[in-house]
């Protein structure tokens, strides 16, 4: 049994997908114990609503004007006291760009240990424990925490929940003691991305290659990607050459993705890309090389020319999906 916070990210005035699972798999790994959701914001509005269905028995409300833009000072400093306050076993955050920067200056600040970017969590000897994924996804290690509270943020789409057990949903406001100035000041945020679903937390992705040969061609993957609910992403050799943004690029040097299906569509499966696609939970691959290297990794693979593959599927898709 194990009391375990969530810290929730909130966008747009909702918490965003990873609150969902990272809650649902808290409740099972609490085992009895608490589940407490904690969120940040200046006006979280009522982003609170719900999470009690979503397993957590307590939501903490943390508002203050310091908390409007992510200013990580202020943000480790309300987090760290949040955590302090409520006293739980286990911390647990998504490993998105903020949660990678914010859990382990929190976690510094109560000075507590962080096993950052798990795929897995489950209960061992010493408590719950995590998987974390090295050398690019070719080994897998077991970590564990020995500081109290224990600190895990989880790579994005890492659990498929399934129904979870209500808890009772009680919101809390929580008032930090913050400064006036942590030396950092947010002047401006521009999203390069628009309504466009965030490739890091996207559960389906269509990725193109150098093979695209073309901007407009990337144009291609619109409509499969819309039908899906799904995101667009890139190799860096389609970055390099101009046809994607490099927020499109999935690799070491790009974005680690963790979807539920990444297409790999006239990618040759280089080193460099499979270490941020790897974890994916199906890898489909076309490719018109039936000795590309991708295919080594795909869970399915179509051998063929990408300019008369993807139209099919996207025919297909578009008949399954209308049913
Ligand atoms: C330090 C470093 C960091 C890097 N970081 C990254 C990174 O983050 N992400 C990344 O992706 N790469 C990264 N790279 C580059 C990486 O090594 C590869 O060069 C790159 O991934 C290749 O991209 P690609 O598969 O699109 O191109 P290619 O390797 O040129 O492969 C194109 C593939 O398309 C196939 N093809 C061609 N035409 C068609 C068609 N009509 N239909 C179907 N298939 C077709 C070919 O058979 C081939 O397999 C990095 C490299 C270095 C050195």
């Amino acid at each position: 049994m194990a009391d375990i916070l969530v810290f929730c990210e909130v966008a747009g005035g909702k918490v965003k997908g990873t609150a969902r699972e990272l809650l649902g798999k808290a409740k099972e790994l609490a085992d009895g114990g608490d589940v407490t959701a904690c969120l940040l914001g200046s006006d979280l509005g009522d982003a609170a609503d719900g999470l009690g269905e979503l397993g957590a028995d307590t939501v903490i409300k943390v508002e203050h004007d310091a908390l409007a833009s992510y200013v990580p000072g202020a943000w480790a400093a309300a987090l760290s006291q949040a955590i302090e306050d409520n006293n739980p076993d286990v911390v647990l955050g998504a490993a998105s760009v903020l949660g990678k920067d914010l859990l382990p200056r929190a976690a510094a600040l109560l000075e507590a240990g962080v096993a950052a970017d798990c795929t897995d969590l489950r209960e061992g000897d010493d408590g719950i424990e995590g998987t974390r994924s090295l050398y690019s996804g070719k080994a897998l290690a077991t970590v564990s925490v020995n500081s109290e509270p224990k600190f895990f943020s989880i790579r994005p789409n890492s659990f498929v929940i399934g129904d979870v057990e209500a808890g009772d949903g009680d919101v809390e406001d929580f008032e930090a003691d913050l400064e006036d100035d942590y030396g950092y000041e947010v002047v401006e945020v521009e999203s390069s991305g628009g309504d466009v679903i965030d490739l890091t937390e996207a559960t389906r992705i269509i990725s193109g290659g150098r093979s695209l040969k073309s901007l407009e061609n990337f144009g291609l993957f619109d409509e499969p990607a819309r039908l899906m609910g799904g995101a667009i992403g890139a190799s860096r050799a389609a970055v390099d050459a101009g046809y994607a943004t490099h927020s499109m690029q999935v690799g070491q040097t790009g974005k680690v993705v963790n979807p539920q299906l990444y297409i790999a569509a006239g990618i040759s499966g280089a080193i460099q890309h499979l270490a941020g696609m790897r974890t994916s939970k199906v890898i489909v691959a076309i490719n018109k090389d039936a000795d590309a290297p991708i295919f080594q990794h795909a869970t399915y693979g179509i051998v063929g020319d990408l300019f008369e593959v993807m139209p099919m599927l996207t025919e297909e898709l578009a008949k399954v999906l209308s049913d």
